[in-house]
This record gives structure tokens, C-alpha cells and sequence, in this order.
């Protein structure tokens, strides 16, 4: 469902990726894991379709439609979604009018209705419930004030409502306690379904023991440099990246 070939990426004359090559199948949870500044997060972003990346060379197919022609709101029409590292709070702007915004931009950009108000507040609460979210925070201003722990479960609420196709967490595991990382993998598996990838981002094991991977690959200087099952996981945490930072180097 996802292919991503040769993807090569630079940001201010800075390469980040250097020919990036991986495949996500339908249904799959795949998890990348790699030490910091190895270009995980600009690999999500790429996908999305943020601003301000070069991309050299490559492609990112997904479903036979090639994202690198589409922009960031017909990516999230296509089904992409990208739950943040760091939720961004937007004083001003009310939870359930960004909610509506969303699912409507998303629904007109498919050629499907605007949903109305109370069809909208019955999803989400729907949703909200087991999300354990408070009706409260509906009401406040867009992850103002909102604890670490809440704000991913809004994120998760988000995901939800959209049902993409393709999810990318993240480290949707830093900064939440253990029973925030619950709800939010209890949520994420939820979603679990065999039309529906995600690529779960992290930089530790633990998330992985509350979403268990189908794969797992490492990522470092901008490159996955191996693959295997939900065990190389543990053998990472066991062993740490510093391997595959001197195998990366050399190439
Ligand atoms: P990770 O998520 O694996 O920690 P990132 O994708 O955030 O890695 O960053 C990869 C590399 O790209 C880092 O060396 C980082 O400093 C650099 N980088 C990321 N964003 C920018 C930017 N906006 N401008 C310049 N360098 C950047
Ligand atoms: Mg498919
Ligand atoms: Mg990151």
C-alpha cells in the first residue's frame, strides 16, 4: 500500500535522507525506531506533505496515487494522517470547530457532504468516551492548556474521526505517563484493521509492548539500515543504535 523508493531529502542544503527505501503493506503496523537526528520525524513530515523539504529524488506511493504530486490537504483526502510529536495548541480556536473543520475539508475534498453539528457532537463523543475524554475539553480552545497525556489523546480522538488509511504516529509515547500510554495504545489498536497501515515512530521499546509491530525497521543518517519482526526491537533496546550509526557512516 505505501512504497517509498529511493527517497532522497534535504533541507537547507542539508541532507537528511539518503535514499530511503520502504514498503508498508494494507493492515500492517510497522515501527521505526533510530537515535535522534536520524530523520525520522522529516520522514513523517515528507509524507504529509509539510513545507519548507527538498525532495531530491524518489517517490511515495500510496495506493498507485503518488504523493509527491499532491498537496498536504489532498494527502489527508487521500488518508494520511500524522499525529504530531508536539501537538500544537491553538489559542483562539475552539476544539469542536477544529474537529468540524477537519472532517468537512476532508469530506469536501471527497465530494461527500458536510457533516452538521449534532451529526459531528455524536461521533465524537462516541469516540471521546472511549478515548476517556472529557466533554470539557471539547469546549476549550485546541489542546490550550491541555496535559501531554491529553493532547495525544486528542490526537488519537482525531485519527478517529478521520479514518485514514495511513497513520503515523510520532513518538506519540514521549512526555505520557503509563496510564495515558495506555489509553493512547488502546486506541491505536482499536483502529487496527486490514485496510488501515500505521507506521509507528519511536526512539524506545516500551510503546512497542502496548503496540505490538508487525515490523520493525531501523533508521539511521537518513536510511533504514535493517528490518526484521517485533523482536528487533528488544534486541535494540538490549543493545542500543550504536552499530547502525558506524554501519551508516561508512556507507
Ligand atoms: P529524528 O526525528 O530522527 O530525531 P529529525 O528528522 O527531527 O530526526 O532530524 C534529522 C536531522 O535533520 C537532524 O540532524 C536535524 O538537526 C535536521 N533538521 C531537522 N529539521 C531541520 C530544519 N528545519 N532545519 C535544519 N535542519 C533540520
Ligand atoms: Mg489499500
Ligand atoms: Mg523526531
Amino acid at each position: 500500500m505505501l512504497e517509498i523508493r529511493n527517497l532522497v531529502v534535504q533541507i537547507e542544503d542539508n541532507r537528511i535522507l539518503n535514499g530511503l527505501n520502504l514498503t508498508v503493506h494494507d493492515g500492517e503496523v510497522a515501527a521505526i525506531m533510530g537515535p535522534n537526528g536520524s530523520g525520522k520525524s522529516t520522514l513523517s513530515y515528507v509524507i504529509a506533505g509539510k513545507e519548507d523539504y527538498e525532495v531530491l529524488d524518489g517517490e511515495i506511493v500510496l495506493d498507485g496515487q503518488n504523493l509527491l504530486e499532491m498537496e498536504p490537504d489532498q494527502r489527508a483526502a487521500a488518508g494520511v494522517f500524522l499525529a504530531f510529536q508536539y501537538p500544537l495548541e491553538i489559542p483562539g480556536v475552539g476544539t469542536m470547530t477544529f474537529l468540524k473543520a477537519a472532517l468537512n475539508a476532508q469530506r469536501k475534498a471527497r465530494g461527500e457532504p458536510e457533516l452538521t453539528t449534532p451529526e459531528l457532537m455524536k461521533r465524537v463523543n462516541a469516540v471521546g468516551e472511549k478515548l476517556e475524554i472529557s466533554r470539557d475539553f471539547l469546549k476549550r480552545a485546541l489542546n490550550v492548556g491541555f496535559s501531554g497525556g491529553e493532547k495525544k489523546r486528542m490526537e488519537i480522538l482525531q485519527m478517529a474521526l478521520l479514518e485514514p488509511k495511513f497513520c503515523i504516529l510520532d513518538e506519540t509515547d514521549s512526555g505520557l505517563d503509563i496510564d495515558a500510554l495506555r489509553i493512547v495504545s488502546e486506541g491505536v489498536n482499536a483502529l487496527r484493521s486490514p485496510d488501515r497501515s500505521f507506521l509507528v515512530i519511536t526512539h524506545y521499546q516500551r510503546l512497542l509492548n502496548h503496540i505490538v509491530p508487525d515490523t520493525v525497521h531501523v533508521m539511521s543518517s537518513g536510511r533504514i539500515v535493517r528490518s526484521g519482526g517485533k523482536e528487533l526491537a528488544l534486541e535494540l533496546e538490549a543493545n542500543g543504535y550504536a552499530d547502525y550509526r558506524q554501519q551508516a557512516e561508512a556507507a
